[in-house]
């Protein structure tokens, strides 16, 4: 028995609004909904994080956070969408089961502000930030 609230969704252990299901792949909406139609997408083997994740299931769920953006924007009226995947506790990940949250995205007032994209940080060393990252990429 997993102690991981995601795994127990995959389960069935606890029960979801569930969004998409294939053999690899789940997706539900996420309990509070940032905007409505909030959907979380998650792989059904645990993976902690994005950066445990291997690459070919990667793709699977980004391509299903793909088709549920679309069709937010298509059935639900989304005039955009918001495609977020913190990474550990530093960066607001709560839940330690890997998923990609899919906020569709009404008007400019729907109070939902991305503020930390705002941040500006001034005098890094770019070149030098942009070579360390380039160099140690896998
Ligand atoms: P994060 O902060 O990126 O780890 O997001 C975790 C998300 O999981 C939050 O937005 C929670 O609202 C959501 N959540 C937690 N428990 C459940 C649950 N039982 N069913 C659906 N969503 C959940
Ligand atoms: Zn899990």
């Amino acid at each position: 028995m997993s102690d991981c609230i995601f795994c127990k969704i995959v389960n069935g252990e606890i029960p979801c609004y569930k969004v998409y299901e294939d053999a690899e792949v789940l997706a539900f909406l996420d309990i509070s909904q940032t905007t409505k139609g909030h959907t979380l997408v998650i792989p059904k083997e645990h993976f902690d994080n994005i950066l445990y994740c291997p690459e070919d299931l990667l793709g699977k769920v980004i391509r299903v956070a793909q088709k549920i953006a679309q069709a937010e924007v298509t059935t639900l009226g989304a005039q955009g969408v918001n495609i977020i995947i913190n990474t550990n506790e530093v960066a607001g990940q709560t839940v330690m089961h890997f998923h990609v949250h899919v906020i569709p995205r009404y008007s400019d007032n729907d109070k939902l502000r991305l503020e930390f994209l705002s941040n500006k940080l001034e005098k890094l060393n770019l070149p030098s930030i942009a070579e360390d990252i380039s160099k140690s990429i896998k």
